[in-house]
């Protein structure tokens, strides 16, 4: 009976901080080029040919290619960091506001009429208090939002 083969992971996971990117910033994913929403900056590799210290590199997501870019990078073991906030704040800040995360990795908030949505906790944070400030849902009013995820519940 063969041993279980020793699961060594590839590298010690890393940690993936995604922030909002610059205004302008446009998604790196191969030919896109529409602007990113998402921008993470990981840890290059230990060491650079010429010696000097590993500049951390960074990937720029647009809205379609996130999801993919964020699973992939859960798959192979990393952690990915909102640097804009936890979202449970959200739950205190705006009262009356659900706020749930769909299995992409996208952020909701949603009250009675509307629902709002961003992949960081900051831009659902920016879209609640546009919403409140009165210039209405961003979503396409509707009977619903075409493939919305079923509620799961509040927050992790
Ligand atoms: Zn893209």
């Amino acid at each position: 009976m063969p041993a279980a083969p020793a699961r060594r992971p590839p590298g010690a996971p890393m940690v993936y901080l995604a922030a909002v990117p610059p205004h302008g910033a446009a998604c790196d994913h191969h030919t896109c080029a529409t602007p990113a929403l998402v921008r993470v900056v990981f840890p290059r590799s230990r060491f650079d040919a010429d010696g000097s210290p590993p500049a951390p590199g960074s990937w720029d997501s647009c809205d379609l290619h996130w999801p993919a870019f964020r699973d992939a990078t859960l798959r192979n073991g990393h952690h990915i960091t909102d640097t804009t906030g936890d979202p449970r704040q959200l739950l205190t800040e705006f009262p009356g506001w659900r706020i749930f995360r769909s299995d992409l990795g996208r952020l909701y908030a949603a009250r009675p009429g509307t629902t709002v949505y961003g992949w960081l906790t900051a831009q659902l944070r920016a879209e609640i208090r546009r919403w409140q400030a009165g210039s209405g849902p961003v979503l396409p009013s509707g009977p619903a939002v075409p493939g919305s995820p079923q509620v799961r519940g509040d927050a992790p």
